[in-house]
């Protein structure tokens, strides 16, 4: 065996027992080298006489956490975990996994082929391969069942969640926990079994069961799991895995389950999810500046303005235990946006989503005033008042004297240049944009903006705090909407046009939110409030000219349909429900205003809706990731994917333009130029170069 191999498992022989040690940091994922090595330390043990029986056991943090994901795809070496699971189950001398820290999918398919397993009580044991838009593909779904009820066996591997050590116990997925040492205890629950004779028990030989009518059940299960995951393919190849269990021989059921593992692992969906799992460990990389870049401590954080936004900011830092003082210009609107912090807590405490008491201590964390001086020993200060350049300069020339030097002085503004915003100081590198989302406390992502002159230490210290708020931190340049608004706006645009054409806001909606999206975009405009793009339209007449609109946004905000809070919109509500209901009045604008500016109704695809909103997205990422204001298209996706709804099966707007293939929406997109309001669409020059060079745009 090679030195490499010796040094991520070891062997030992301890009292008769054969201890084979995984030591494969930090989770001892199974790569090819630790399968081959585990292979054959499990034959020396099988073929020494001096050897009665054998323990696998990992580190305390980890038994394994499974299949290196990035050797899926990939030709795999050998001997792969199925045969691995084959030798295990070939032996003739007991093997127990002794399972400290977690056990997870391809993991527990290895502790699961041992004969017995034990665990200490912070163990956590789970398959979840669904995750990733696959099944557990090493005889996971063919063991499972076979040693806990095929209910629970369902439930784990569809939900993809872990069970604690207490609960896989009275399972019966795990024989035994123990306390203390865990290799001692391995090694003494073997010799107890060999003093007592007790056989090895494989459970492969074992036989599934379900309560009642087994056609019935399944048929159930299916039911739920289409339910619940709409869009996705592997929890219904998982239910009729587990069916397999019940109906075929071990080894047949197992031969079905790696077709449909090798069928799921080739799905766009599958790759999505994986490439979102990758995405999401990127965004906070950020060439020039390295992890050990030196970082500013916050331990004090400031908000100023205690509206909509900065008082769910404010929210976010107690919630990470950070006390933070929220400063705000009168008394009244003080006291307005700290009752709705403390309303905002009360509705999660009702739901009995938080303790009342840690509701008290979130609380007690914020600080409210009306000085800015109050504010001078946070580390952090970020500003959420009125969107106005002015408001805002006038606020960072007093934050100049009052900060404390070395702040980070964040700005939430979501439309105004930061590099603008920090020429009002003397400390335009302590300047960042902190671009929250609405709700803040509840939204994950957090675009981190980079100004011209923010120091790297400034950036390397908000996307560790981004972390700590528990936020998905995207760094994004400075640019008229950042990286998701900018995106945004074209979006919005060519929904609009589809109206103009002859669409509903409610067949564009249903288009949308059947091929995946969370919300249609016109329900959305309702719900955010149709006044808002308003006010930032008619400012774009002035400042942006050639940014054309259907002008029937403003027809709908003429008339008061400011959306959920009027009871109109693009669709009515009845009162107290959000429920979108179409309005025939709605249509009967629309009919009146295509009559006006000259356009003939015809009937819209729902395909072509589809492609047009999500072009429109990947067009303007394009441009945005040309222009370099994202760092790589993932983190284009995952702005998309944490921040608007996007289906993560989807894999975010430029994955999806990638598994569309380049060429093609290209094409499409030059088709849409020759149709109506053709002009808007510019082909960016990075998609017109991909699609030529039969690149993508996720490497
Ligand atoms: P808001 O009107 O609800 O709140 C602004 C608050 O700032 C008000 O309470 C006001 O009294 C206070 N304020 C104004 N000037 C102040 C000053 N000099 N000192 C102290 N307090 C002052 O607005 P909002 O929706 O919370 O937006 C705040 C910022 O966040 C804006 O820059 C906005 O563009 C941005 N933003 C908003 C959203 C959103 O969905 N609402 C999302 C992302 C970013």
């Amino acid at each position: 065996m090679s030195e490499a191999a010796q040094r991520i498992v070891h062997y030992s022989v301890r009292d008769g027992i054969a201890v084979i040690t995984l030591n494969n940091p930090p989770v001892n994922s199974l790569g090819n080298a630790l399968r081959a090595a585990i292979m054959e330390y499990l034959k020396k043990a099988e073929g020494d006489p001096a050897v009665k029986g054998a323990v696998l056991i990992g580190s305390a943090k980890a038994f394994s956490g499974g299949a290196d994901i990035r050797e899926f795809n990939k030709p795999r070496e050998k001997p792969d975990l199925a045969e691995l699971n084959d030798q295990q189950d070939a032996m003739t001398k007991p093997l127990v996994a002794a399972i400290g820290g977690f056990a997870l999918g391809g993991g527990l398919e290895l502790a699961l082929a041992c004969h017995f397993r034990i665990a200490l009580p912070k163990s956590q044991l789970g398959l979840p391969e669904v995750k990733l838009g696959l099944l557990p593909g090493s005889g996971g779904t063919q063991r499972l069942p076979r040693i806990i009820a095929m209910a629970e066996a369902l439930r784990m591997m569809t939900s993809g969640n872990p069970i604690a050590a207490e609960r896989a116990k009275l399972l019966g997925l795990v024989d035994e926990i123990v306390e203390g040492d865990l290799l001692e205890a391995a090694v003494l629950f073997l010799h107890r079994l060999l003093k007592e004779g007790r056989p090895r028990r494989r459970i492969r030989d074992m036989q599934a069961k379900v309560d009642g009518d087994p056609k019935a059940f399944f048929a159930q299960a299916r039911e739920q799991v289409a339910r619940e995951w709409k869009g996705y393919p592997a929890p219904l190849e998982i239910v009729a895995c587990a069916q397999a269990a019940l109906t075929r021989p071990f080894d047949e059921g197992r031969k079905f389950e790696r077709e449909r593992f090798a069928h799921l692992v080739n799905t766009t969906e599958s790759k999505a999810l994986r490439h979102m799992f990758f995405a999401e460990r990127q965004t906070t990389r950020v060439p020039g500046v390295p992890e050990d870049t030196p970082v500013r401590e916050i331990r004090k954080a400031a908000v100023v303005g205690a509206g909509t936004m900065g008082g769910g900011i404010a929210m976010c830092f107690a919630n990470a235990g950070i006390p933070v003082t929220v400063v705000e210009m009168k008394q009244e609107a003080l006291d307005k946006g700290l009752s709705s912090i403390r309303s905002n807590y009360a509705g999660t405490v009702a739901k009995g989503r938080l303790k009342h008491e840690e509701m008290e201590r979130r609380m007690s964390l914020i600080t409210p005033s009306l000085k800015l001086e109050d504010m001078s020993d946070a580390d952090i200060i970020v500003e959420a008042v009125f969107e106005r350049m002015d408001v805002k300069q006038d606020l960072f020339k007093k934050l100049e004297v009052t900060a404390k030097p070395g702040a980070i002085l964040a700005t939430n503004t979501s439309t105004l240049d930061v590099d603008l915003i920090a020429e009002a100081t003397q400390r335009p590198q302590d300047v960042i944009g902190t671009h929250f989302f609405s709700p803040a406390n509840v939204m994950r992502l957090l675009e981190v903006v980079r100004g011209k002159q923010t120091g790297k230490d400034v950036l390397a210290t908000t996307l560790k705090l981004g972390k700590t708020l528990k936020k998905l931190p995207v760094v994004s340049g400075v640019c008229d909407g950042f990286i998701g608004n900018r995106m945004l706006e074209k979006y919005v645009q060519q929904s609009l046009f589809l109206l103009d054409e002859g669409a509903t806001p409610a067949q564009v909606d249903a288009a949308l939110q059947k091929w995946g999206l969370a919300m249609g975009p016109f329900a959305m405009y309702d719900m955010a409030g149709n006044d808002i793009g308003w006010e930032i339209r008619k400012r774009r007449a002035k400042e942006r000219p050639e940014m054309v609109y259907s002008k029937f946004a403003d027809r709908i905000c003429e008339l008061g349909r400011f959306g959920q809070k009027t009871g109109k919109g693009f669709y009515r509500y009845e009162a107290g429900n959000r429920k979108p209901i179409p309005d025939p009045e709605v249509e009967t604008l629309l009919q009146s205003y295509r009559k006006e500016i000259g356009v003939e109704t015809r009937q819209v695809s729902d395909e072509e809706i589809v492609a047009r909103c999500m072009y429109a997205l990947a067009n303007e990422g394009a441009y945005i990731l040309e222009e370099g204001i994202a760092l790589r298209a993932s983190d284009i996706d995952m702005v998309y994917l944490a921040g608007y709804g996007f289906p993560p099966y989807r894999g975010g707007p430029m994955f999806h333009a990638d598994s569309v293939g380049l060429d093609k929406v290209l094409a499409a997109i030059e088709r849409f130029q020759k149709g109506y309001q053709g002009a808007q669409w510019k082909p960016a020059p990075l998609l017109a170069k991909f699609a030529k060079e039969g690149k993508r745009f996720n490497v």
